[in-house]
Parts: structure tokens; sequence; C-alpha cells
């Protein structure tokens, strides 16, 4: 038996509505791009949605759409992927990393409190898995606390008079917590569309904004045109409205960038978020499986369906107790050699040569190494079989010893 580790879940609908796109005359950014963010931003809650190629386009623009560039700091976890904290560095702030709580995944709130300075603008948070952050409260109260620190560099940031909180969430589209979905807690939030993420469109990504960006008077529509603006050379135009008959003309504002979704990626996109009830229900009977098939085995695993939060079900990370690193490496290769496709999320950024480089050391990230240590994730997808998810668990179990 063969078990990938994510292949993407694509059916004849994605397949004849991209076949449908092309045939239609218009394949770039346009109708199907524009319905896409309506339907996302209605899934989510919130009054707009932007869709660009990558979360990590959404993450950048947003910190441009902010303001935010050299001179500033940008505080994240060190347990992440990399796409977190890089594009803090493209758009020139430096970031800041913090080590998570002790035990766990999440990014440490207290050490968030310690690493703010004069010169931070922004905490990004990690919806690790799919289970939102829970601790946005106390990064919001961080941001309170701390507004007599905060320097603001234009009206935006005026506007809001305090620390952006932004969310990593491209584990987590469709999660809830408290009642609310993610998109509707962090500052902006950012989804990814990735081929392995939930719901893909080949590559892409989302970016919505809560109630708290516009309550203080930054204006939505705004919003919208700089993303626009942003993410396609600047162009006053979009493509769509420049092939208008006698339309031609367009002004350059400032030398932008260009990462705009097509809509043969909305396409896929539209029919993803459709199926995608089905989808997150899929996903919870698999890891209701997993959590079962595990219990009372020696190892820890998330809490994804709690009283007060709903996870979108994304990764299903297994830490291995008393394992070392080695031994979990040498039962990756033995599940690999029963045909067994298994990861490990993350390896801490400071481990990493691009921020080693930068001088971070993860001595200075031992909670965050400790996770690392011992952690395994199992294949999570919806094209797995109830009888794959008994072979892995099985296998993980036998391999454990
Ligand atoms: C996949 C991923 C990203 C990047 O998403 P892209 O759409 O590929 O840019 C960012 N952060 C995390 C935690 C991810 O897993």
């Amino acid at each position: 038996m063969k078990v990938p580790f994510s292949p993407p879940d694509i059916t004849e609908e994605e397949i004849a509505e991209v076949a449908k796109t092309l045939r239609s005359g218009w394949i770039t950014t346009g109708p199907r791009t524009k319905e896409f963010e309506r339907q996302i931003a209605q899934f989510v809650g919130t009054g707009r949605a932007v869709c660009l190629n990558s979360a990590t386009a959404c993450l950048e623009q947003t910190l441009r759409v902010m303001g935010i560039g050299p001179g500033d700091e940008v505080i994240t976890t060190a347990y992440t992927y990399t796409a977190t904290c890089s594009c803090i560095c493209h758009v020139g702030a430096t970031p800041v990393l913090v080590d998570t709580l002790p035990g766990s995944f999440d990014m440490d709130p207290q050490k968030v409190r310690e690493a703010v300075t004069e010169r931070t603008k922004a905490v990004i948070c990690v919806d690790l898995a799919g289970i939102i952050y829970d601790r946005y409260d106390e990064i919001f109260q961080i941001a309170e606390e701390k507004r007599e620190l905060f320097h603001p560099a234009n009206e935006r940031q005026e506007a809001l008079g305090r620390i952006l909180v932004m969310a990593d969430a491209a584990h987590a589209f469709g999660a809830e917590r408290e009642g609310r979905r993610c998109g509707q807690i962090a500052d902006f939030t950012c989804f990814s569309f990735h081929a392995v993420k939930n719901l893909t469109t080949a590559e892409g990504g989302a970016v919505t904004w809560s109630h708290a960006v516009t309550d203080v008077g930054i204006d939505s529509e705004e919003l919208y045109r700089e993303y626009m603006l942003l993410s396609l050379h600047g162009q006053s135009k979009d493509a769509l409205a420049k092939t208008q008959a006698g339309a031609w003309e367009y002004d350059i504002v400032a030398p932008y960038y260009k990462c705009n979704m097509t809509d043969i990626m909305a396409a896929i996109g539209l029919v993803q978020l459709k199926r995608y009830p089905e989808i997150l229900r899929r996903r919870e009977a698999l890891i209701r499986q997993y959590d079962a098939a595990l219990e009372g085995c020696p190892v820890e695993v998330l809490n994804h369906y709690g009283e007060s939060h709903r996870s979108s079900g994304h990764l299903y990370l297994v830490r291995v107790l008393d394992k070392t690193r080695e031994e979990c490496n040498n039962m990756i290769t033995k599940m690999a050699e029963a045909g067994i496709a298994t990861n490990v999320h993350y390896k801490p950024l400071p481990m990493l040569s691009a921020y080693k480089n930068m001088g971070f050391d993860i001595q200075d990230f031992p909670n965050a190494y400790a996770q690392f240590a011992n952690e395994i994730t199992l294949p999570l997808h919806t094209c797995l079989t109830d009888e794959q998810v008994r072979f892995v668990a099985d296998t993980l179990i036998m391999e454990m010893g």
C-alpha cells in the first residue's frame, strides 16, 4: 500500500471548470478571480478578500499596505515555515523571532511582550496545523499595553495606533475559535491555496481583514485598490479594464510587484470552495480515526476539536515521547520503506542557514527545539481511505516499538 503525504484532491468538476476557463477567452485575473474573492469574503465572514498568487505574497503585500519596511521590526515565532518570516525580509524590515511556550507549538506571548521595542510594527502569529492560535487575546492586549511605544509612520499606522496583529493562516482556512472564523480574529489574515493545503488553486493565497481595521477608519475599498496596485505593477487599470475597447490608457503609480491570481487558479478554487464543507468534515473524520488509533500510545497529538475551537484539520502532528530526533528519523525511513510518506513540521527557523546567517541561534529557542526533536507528521488528506489511516497508525505503533 502506497500512502502519499498530501496529494491534491482534484475531481472532474475542477478539471471541467478549468477547461471552461481556458475556452472562455479570459485566463488571467478577471471575473472568476473576482467571484472567488467575493465567495471567500462571504465564507470567512469579512467584508472583502484579495486573492494573490500565494500566501507569501499576501503576507508581504499586507506589510507593504501598512507601510512596514526598513527600520521596522516584526515579531514572529521560531516554529513555523520560512514564509512567515521571509515576508518580513522581503519588505526590508527586521525579523524578531521568539520561542514557543514550554511543551507547546504556540508562540510564547510573554516573550512577544519582552521583544517589543519602539520599532515594532507588527506581530505575525501562526495558526499551526489548522488550529487557530489560542493567544490572540493576549497579543492584542500586548498591542494595547505598548501603545505608548508605538511610533506611527503613516496614516494607516496612525489610525490603528498600535502594533498590527497578523495571522499566517496558511493552514487554517475554515477553522473556528470561540464562534469566530479564521479571518475575523487577527487584523489581517493570510491563507494559502498551495497544492498541499486544504483548499488548493495549485498556487494561490488570499488575505482578509477584520472589523478592527475598518472600525478605526481604514477604508476597505482603498485597501483593496492598494493590493491591486501592489500586485499588478502599480498599474492604474487591470488587464481586463484595459481590454475594453478604446480604454488603452493607463498610468503606473509606482514600480510595484507582480503576484496576481489568474482566472485558471480561481476556477479550481471556486470548485474547491463549493466542496470545502465536505472536505472539512472528511478531515475531521480522519483525525478522529488517528486519535482513536493512537489512544494510549506514548505519543502526544494536537487537540483539533475542542469545546471552543474547531480546526481546519490541516496537519496531523505527532510527538513521539522519549524519542530523539535520530530515532524519529529512523522511524520516518522505516515508514517510507513501508510505502508511507511522512514529514516534519517544522525544523525551527534558527536551525536553517538563512536565519543562522542572520545571527539566530537555536540555543536561544529551547522550547521550539524540544517540539521539533521528536515530531513526525502523518499523512492527512482527503484522498486517504480509512484503511490507509489504520495502516499508517499500525505502522507507526509498530515502529515505536
Ligand atoms: C504553505 C505555507 C506558507 C506559504 O504559502 P504559499 O501559498 O506557498 O506562499 C506560509 N506559511 C505556512 C505556515 C505554510 O505552511
